[in-house]
């Protein structure tokens, strides 16, 4: 995550909604990806070099989002808040806090896949190829959904996130049950449009088969494995294959979690850079540097955690195995960006 700055000069930060110096409201503008202090003029909000802004609708009704919206665009929602199709009944006590959650995960995910340069349409606008998320409830979260139990997953263009999630208290629980070092809302939407972006790629026979060369073959039953996977845990001896347990439960799992670890180090290495800590940017390194970089740095990061009694914030090894996958994401991140051999025609 890059470093913004309030007309004052103030640091702010991807998710402030106002500066704590001189008191400007601050909304993030997607299209120059930048953070902007604005005044209020009627019903327009105006930018330092002019431009007029409404802030999105589940900003000013909500207060789940940050983002602003140009005066020539007519949708009331901003371009991030655009791919949601299922949100949090507001009337519901605690949801408010989860949604908020939910959506600072959410723009963290869509600012790194802008700054990859990835291909973004939400599914309301392509409904063919563009993505969608569910945030839903089930009878754990509310009482009033005794029934159901909603899985977080990917299916079909949209990506389905239990809000229980984004409930700290509830998340742990779920993390202690299943014997994981790592589970954040961030870290599931990461891996989910690793999901997502595989399919769009839509690849040819030739990717297919390097996809199976290093992450097995993914048409075995799904079902089955992860059923599997629950019942008795991951393979023995998983730690020198894999970057987690739940990656070996099946080819698809191993894809979509090399695939989030690819974007949890490209922004923290952009943050690094941001705010000085090393001198280059993930986007001036291939993939072996990123990978030996970040390497170092996430001993660093965990070893500060520890100085302050906390848990390690990246509690993964990335062994020759891992590497090998994360660059093979970093291949189909190039071919997603520019689509043409190597992938077929939708
Ligand atoms: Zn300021
Ligand atoms: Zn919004
Ligand atoms: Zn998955």
């Amino acid at each position: 995550m890059k470093q913004f700055y309030c007309q004052c000069g103030q640091p702010v930060f991807f998710d402030s909604e106002k500066c704590l110096s001189c008191g400007s409201r601050l909304g993030f503008d997607p299209l120059s990806m930048t953070m902007l202090a604005l005044h209020q003029a009627g019903e327009w909000w105006l930018a330092p070099y002019g431009n007029a802004f409404r802030f999105c609708d589940n900003a000013t009704k909500f207060q789940v989002c940050n983002w602003v919206v140009p005066d020539t665009d007519p949708h009331p929602l901003c371009s991030g808040c655009r791919f949601n199709r299922t949100v949090p009944n507001q009337s519901l006590p605690d949801n408010q806090q989860r949604w908020l959650r939910l959506e600072e995960g959410k723009k963290r995910l869509l600012y790194t896949l802008m700054q990859l340069g990835l291909p973004l349409e939400n599914g309301w606008d392509a409904p063919d190829t563009g993505l969608l998320f569910d945030f839903i409830e089930d009878g754990r979260s509310q009482v009033a959904y005794p029934e159901t139990f909603v899985h977080t997953g990917y299916l079909g263009g949209v990506i389905t996130l239990n809000t229980l999630e984004a409930d700290d208290a509830a998340r742990e629980a779920q993390r202690l049950q299943l014997k994981e070092s790592y589970r954040t809302v961030l870290g599931h939407l990461r891996h989910e449009s690793g999901h997502y972006y595989w399919q769009r790629l839509n690849a040819d026979e030739g990717l297919r088969a390097e996809f199976a060369a290093v992450f097995g073959d993914d048409s075995q039953d799904y079902q089955g494995s992860l059923d599997r996977y629950y019942a008795n845990g991951p393979e023995a001896g998983w730690q020198q294959r894999f970057i987690s347990a739940y990656a070996s439960a099946h080819p698809a799992e191993d894809w979509a979690e090399s695939w989030g670890h690819y974007l949890h180090i490209y922004d923290a290495l952009e943050t690094a850079a941001a705010h000085g800590l090393r001198s280059v940017w993930p986007d001036q390194m291939d993939i072996t540097e990123r990978i030996s970089v970040w390497r170092a740095l996430s001993v660093t990061l965990n070893e500060l955690n520890r100085s302050v009694g906390r848990r390690d914030a990246y509690p993964f090894v990335l062994n020759a195995e891992v590497e090998k996958k994360l660059a093979f994401v970093d291949r189909v991140i190039g071919l997603l960006r520019t689509p043409g051999p190597g992938t077929a025609a939708h």
